[in-house]
């Protein structure tokens, strides 16, 4: 679509002014402008001065009807980017230099065009002498504006591209920002993108000569604005690796990346060695396969439903669009139309804000997936309790703080009794209700800051701060009376189970494992014993409380202390 409308716009090109016509060679300006040459100078189609040429060359303007110099007349050479000319007006022996950048640049215009006053305006007939430099071989289009006219359009220029530069740099430094602040190497890849963009922008716009230790580079020496290009290349090729995961998703993909950079590498090389013509024609094809590759990609990711593809493909369609339409022009196929010289920038700065956004998105997705990755190292899926890694981190730090406070605590082990068996009769689902239901009731029995963690299989870990074996053999008792106080229904099942409990009480200076060793060998004593009972380790000795059914269970051991 914008490829037909770019023609569209292109065919209804303004009126025919000026018959152009080019000298292909650099005489004296003496002999040019005394007529010498005249016969030699060949006739151009369109009102445009495109010259390939590096080497100076003459240009000629004829006036097909008269400039009135009522309202103050311009020549407007418009795209000039890195262009110098010299200017001959009717009966001037000394030219105008135009320039956008460097000494021959007039400020008193934006850098929307090369601006030649008229002041006489220009008889039927009149020739005005350009002499071109040329080091961009785009074409300068060729029109009179009235000041008017051009002051206007200088202003919309300069609010377009101020925006246009403004964004990326914005994004750039936000990126710079998220890179130093999350540590994501991602952002540094998309900042250098976005910041060499704005650079190469403001080099072939002109905007660099804002900046005057840039701006004496830029004005003579096309090999910076194309570094930053070269650079800009670089680094969107090594985001788009790093942001689709091309590595380990799309490997081939990768491969013809790694390929365009690192000739894109030799070529930034050569580029300071040399500003020759051909370092830009095979800058241009490398960079219109990364731009290939980066599309084709992104397209068989979002194919793939790779979430951070779309954001590619919305990206980088506009720009693909543009760029083919460029490329066109340059392969001399049609003329642009000039908001394609605005489309190009603002579709940059535009795709720069969706790959933040969607670079943004990616990591929004990475942390979701790390707390869900984290949730699962610390909470059982089954029951709900803290894992046997999480317990044990969070006990270890308990234990610290009671040995500094010289506060008490203590552990409850327990152990569902013949828990195999309920697997056995009743099936493996009914034994995870079982799991489910112990844990649930034994857990509403304990206080908020209690630790209840899944230690293995059907093995529970409590831990109680602040809490003396005497009470915690309360406890015990309390979690043993739970589960065996009224039978389990579970799947239109009804049967009894009980539990086995070990307790111990942190000693001054001991470690935690030395503690869960006693916990767990008054819980194989409690098994030992009989099942359905609690066993406390005392300091030097085991002592099992009994198993006093508090309900109509099964299980009905009778004694009532066991030491
Ligand atoms: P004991 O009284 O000596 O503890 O006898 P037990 O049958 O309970 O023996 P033990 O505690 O050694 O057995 C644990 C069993 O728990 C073994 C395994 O089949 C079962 N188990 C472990 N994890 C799960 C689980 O997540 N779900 C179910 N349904 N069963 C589990
Ligand atoms: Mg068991």
């Amino acid at each position: 679509m914008l490829a037909a409308f770019g023609m569209l716009v292109a065919t209804s090109a303004s009126a025919q002014l000026f018959d152009v016509s080019r000298l292909d060679g650099d005489p004296v300006p003496l002999e040019v402008l005394s007529g010498r040459h005249q016969g030699e100078f060949a006739s151009v189609e369109g009102q445009a001065i495109h010259e390939t040429s590096r080497r100076p060359r003459w240009w000629r303007l004829t006036a097909r009807e008269a400039v009135q110099p009522a309202d103050a007349p311009n020549l407007v050479l418009r795209f000039p980017y890195l262009n110098r000319v010299e200017v001959w007006r009717p009966g001037d022996a000394i030219p105008l230099r135009r320039a956008l950048v460097g000494g021959d640049a007039d400020l008193d215009f934006s850098t929307r065009a090369l601006v030649v006053p008229l002041p006489q305006g220009l008889a039927t007939g009149e020739s005005i002498y350009l002499r071109v430099t040329a080091l961009s071989p785009t074409p300068m289009s060729v029109a009179v504006e009235p000041l008017a006219a051009v002051h206007r359009q200088d202003l919309r220029h300069v609010a377009l591209r101020t925006f246009v530069l403004g964004t990326l740099t914005v994004l750039a430094l936000l990126a710079v920002g998220f890179w130093v602040g999350i540590g994501e190497r991602t952002y540094a890849y998309l900042s250098l993108t976005l910041a060499a963009q704005a650079f190469y922008l403001a080099c072939v716009g002109g905007e660099v000569r804002a900046l005057p230790w840039l701006a004496e580079l830029v004005g003579s020496d096309p090999r910076v604005g194309r570094m930053f290009g070269l650079l800009g290349v670089v680094a969107s090729n090594s985001f788009v690796a790093l942001y689709l995961n091309l590595p380990e998703r799309h490997p081939r993909f990768m491969r013809v990346l790694h390929g365009c950079n690192a000739a894109l590498l030799v070529l930034l090389l050569a580029n300071l060695g040399t500003i020759a013509t051909w370092l830009a024609w095979v800058a241009n094809v490398v960079f219109l396969v990364s731009a290939a590759t980066t599309f084709a990609v992104s397209v068989t990711a979002a194919w793939g439903r790779q979430r951070e593809a779309y954001f590619m493909v919305l990206s980088w369609a506009p720009m693909i669009a543009l760029v083919l339409l460029r490329v066109g022009e340059l392969l001399g196929g049609w003329r642009n139309p000039e908001w394609m010289e605005y489309a190009f920038p603002i579709g940059l700065a535009m795709g720069g804000l969706v790959l933040t956004i969607g670079l943004t998105d990616h990591m929004h997705q990475m942390r979701r997936d790390r707390d869900h990755a984290s949730r699962l190292a610390t909470y059982d899926v089954l029951t709900g309790a803290l894992t046997r890694s999480a317990i044990n981190e969070r006990l270890e730090a308990l234990a610290e703080a009671a040995h500094r406070g010289r506060r008490p605590l203590s552990v409850v082990f327990f152990d569902i009794d013949f828990f195999k068996r309920i697997n056995d009769a009743h099936g493996h689902r009914v034994g995870d209700q079982t799991l489910r239901i112990v844990a649930l009731r034994t857990r509403n029995r304990l206080r908020t800051y209690d630790l209840f963690g899944r230690y293995g299989g059907d093995e529970i870990l409590v831990v109680l701060p602040d809490t003396q074996l005497r009470e915690a053999l309360c406890v015990a008792e309390n979690l043993r009376a739970a589960v065996n106080c009224r039978p389990l229904s579970i799947e239109n099942r009804l049967f009894n189970t009980t539990l086995s409990l070990g307790v111990a009480e942190l000693h001054y200076g001991e470690t935690v494992e030395k503690l869960l060793e006693r916990a767990d060998a008054a819980l194989y004593a409690s098994k030992a014993a009989g099942r359905d009972r609690v066993t406390g380790y005392t300091a030097s000795r085991l002592r099992t409380t009994a198993a006093t059914p508090v309900s109509n269970t099964a299980n009905s051991h009778g004694a009532s202390t066991v030491v």
